[in-house]
């Protein structure tokens, strides 16, 4: 069953629209993104259209996982293009509230996954998660979806918010999708439109990296400082790159790996001239 499309930005009306769809015994998936949409988002939307009666795509960039020096402002946004791609796969609606709506004044309550919003992405950017986590617990609080879908490629926020919907009983299905990559290997981010022509050639060691350590794993290294070695060589020599880290941690609770005996994942975030992108390869033996 199809409803007709729709773009609400009240989150009393969304929630009534979804309260409704529940009675009616429909299926409800959400697709949470920040706008300016790649393939990588269109996968999730794909996934979703198959697991569910109703697909919802939310819209939001959400000023509270943006540190006071990151670049909320200058983030890429546009809604009529956004729409014009998801429609087309089956977006049932689009929930785009402003941020006052969502954050009305002298809102002070935060959700926080403790362990595993610590390392990596989590020391460097101090309460990104926290915004995070929150956002997503009032998007799920709204639209009381069935299933909710994430990209891998932001590998330890899909770890907080599978434990956070755990440990909270939040009742929603967590669906992961693989990372989607450019044909020459780059993975697909919002944050890519900020990069020069000779940044753009550069970020290609992100992906460079974890092929080197896969092909390192596959012939049978499994010593975590020199599989990240490996990852590390062909970011060293890009001239725009700077790594702000490269590690080995067990796939699930984040913890650091020295010899690779479990389920893993070799992540990074490395900064292209201003640019912080991300990537990550799970290792499995
Ligand atoms: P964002 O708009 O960057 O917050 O991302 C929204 C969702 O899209 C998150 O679940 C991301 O993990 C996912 N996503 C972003 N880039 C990719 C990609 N290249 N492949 C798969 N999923 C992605």
């Amino acid at each position: 069953m199809r409803v007709p499309f729709e773009v609400i930005r009240d989150p009393a009306e969304m929630r009534a629209r979804c309260e409704d769809l529940r009675r009616d015994g429909l299926r409800i998936a959400v697709v949470p993104t920040m706008g300016a949409l790649h393939d990588g988002h269109l996968s999730l939307i794909k996934a979703a259209r198959g697991m569910a009666d109703v697909v919802i795509l939310t819209i939001f960039v959400n000023p509270t996982q943006f540190g006071p020096k990151e670049d909320l402002s200058r983030y890429p946004r546009d809604e009529a293009g956004d729409l014009a791609k998801a429609r087309p796969l089956g977006v049932d609606l689009a929930f785009c509230p402003e941020a006052r709506a969502m954050y009305p004044s002298g809102a002070q309550t935060f959700v926080e996954v403790r362990e595993l919003s610590q390392p990596m992405c989590g020391a460097s950017r101090p309460g990104h998660f926290a915004g995070v986590t929150t956002i997503v617990t009032k998007l799920f609080s709204i639209l009381r979806p069935h299933l909710a879908v994430f990209g891998e490629k932001d590998f330890q926020q899909l770890a907080i918010i599978r434990r956070m919907t755990r440990d909270l009983d939040l009742g929603v299905e967590i669906v992961g999708m693989p990372i989607v990559r450019e044909p020459d290997g780059l993975a697909m981010s919002s944050r890519n439109a900020y990069l020069t022509p000779e940044q753009r050639r550069d970020a290609l060691c992100l992906s460079q990296g974890l092929d080197a350590a896969e092909a390192a794993f596959r012939g049978g290294e499994r010593d975590a400082a020199r599989l990240v070695a490996a990852a590390r060589a062909p970011i060293e020599v890009a001239p725009s790159a700077r790594i702000d880290y490269v590690e080995l941690r067990d796939a699930d609770e984040l913890t650091e790996v020295t010899q690779l005996a479990q389920r893993s994942v070799l992540a990074m975030a490395v900064f292209v001239g201003a640019t912080r992108l991300l990537d990550n390869r799970v290792l499995a033996p």
